[in-house]
């Protein structure tokens, strides 16, 4: 028993709100059952703090993300707000939680439960038991690199530039998330990038094979180019468990890894930042990778199982919480095996449910799996 750790909501826009009050219930049911003691606050992000506060994120809303032990994160964005001008657009609202909170660590797994085995891209074959993590380093690299622009030359034709640059120590901080993931799963970890034609791709390739050596020499350690491993994704991904990149290749990668699960409906990430040397704590923030989907927002046929499963990561990685959200996880796998299914990945001769139809199902499945 756990007493009070401190959980930001935030629920944001579109489907957030709908599949963050499923989850409400599974905190909830953590609460009484399993006597978790959250203590919970409540924030607007997004398209919803831009019309409520007047920003995407509130200087206040900050303050309270970086007191809390997690945040747990809808999504942000919609059709509203996208005329709005780069500097006020609600996606900077995750973007400055990411950067003030020194989340530099962001994990996507890629599992395929066997129940959905069927609704991927690939045969049933090749993807079923596939269980990926993609460490992505999130604040650095090209995406953040400077100098970068789009500039007019003296003909008056455009150039565009951007700095793929990392710091070894960027390298060596996100490596260790890598190598002490891998040791808690199947001990091998694939660290890709383009050492062949890329000089930052050189030194990550340098940097990750030192920090193996002298602090984690038991774990399997492989050097892939970034392309070959987006083939082998697609050819033979079984052969995956831990994949580390950069912040362009691991965006990319992670994308495809999800792609063999079948839904965006179905994937939760985590963004890590350090440890904090005196406090011991680490600011970690949990997300579906999903995005609002103002499609089908409001409808409430949402899949609610990607931010239900953030929350079982949050379990594991805030607070070490390994039963409790194993349990979580599967309570969702049986309410699939059970034959419920939300439309995003509806399957002949399955029974279609809404968002709260779902979220009552993995309750109840956590009832039984409690006994
Ligand atoms: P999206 O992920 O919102 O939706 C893509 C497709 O997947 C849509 O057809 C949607 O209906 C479906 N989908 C997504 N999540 C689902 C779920 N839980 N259940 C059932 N179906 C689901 O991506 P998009 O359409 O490219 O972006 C929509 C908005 O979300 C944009 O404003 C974008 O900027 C924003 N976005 C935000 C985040 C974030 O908050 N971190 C991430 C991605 C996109």
């Amino acid at each position: 028993m756990a007493a009070n750790k401190k959980l930001l909501v935030l629920p944001g826009d579109g489907i957030g709100p709908e599949v963050m009050r499923e989850t409400r219930r599974v905190i909830e049911w953590m609460a009484r059952r399993r006597s978790l003691a959250f203590e919970i606050e409540e924030g607007l992000v997004g398209g919803s703090a831009i019309e409520a506060e007047g920003a995407p994120i509130s200087d206040a809303t900050v303050a309270r993300a970086k007191a809390a032990d997690a945040v747990l994160f809808g999504s942000v964005g919609g059709p509203k707000w996208d005329g709005l001008p780069f500097e006020q657009r609600p996606e900077l609202g995750i973007l400055r939680l990411r950067k003030d909170l020194g989340l530099f660590a962001n994990l996507r797994p890629a599992v395929v439960l066997d129940p959905l085995a069927e609704a991927s891209s690939l045969k049933p074959d090749i993807v079923r038991g596939v269980d990926i993590m993609v460490v992505r380093e999130s604040t650095g690299g090209v995406y953040f690199g400077e100098p970068r622009g789009v500039e007019t030359l003296a003909d008056g034709k455009r150039r565009g530039f951007d700095t793929d640059v990392y710091h070894e120590d960027e390298i060596a901080r996100v490596a260790r998330i890598a190598f002490d993931l891998a040791r808690k799963r199947r001990n091998k970890v694939t660290s890709v990038e383009k050492a062949n034609v890329m000089q930052s791709g050189r030194l990550w390739r340098a940097v990750v094979g030192e920090v193996h050596k002298a602090e984690y020499p038991d774990v399997q350690l492989e050097n892939m180019y970034a392309d070959n491993c987006a083939m082998q994704l697609c050819s033979r991904p079984a052969q995956f468990d831990v994949i580390l990149g950069s912040n362009l290749f691991g965006d990319v990668l992670s994308d495809l890894a999800a792609a063999l699960t079948g839904s965006l409906g179905m994937l939760p990430s985590a963004t890590l930042g350090a440890v904090d040397p005196v406090t011991g704590k680490r600011h970690a923030l949990y997300e579906p990778i999903h995005g609002s989907a103002p499609d089908i927002a409001g409808k409430g046929i949402a899949n609610p199982c990607a931010q239900m499963l953030s929350f079982a990561m949050l379990l594991r990685w805030s607070f070490g919480f390994e039963d409790e959200a194993a349990l979580v996880e599967q309570a969702v796998e049986k309410v699939l095996a059970g034959g419920l299914r939300t439309a995003d990945i509806m399957q002949p001769g399955m029974a279609r449910v809404g968002t709260s139809v779902m979220g009552e199902a993995v309750v109840r499945e956590l009832d039984k799996l409690a006994g």
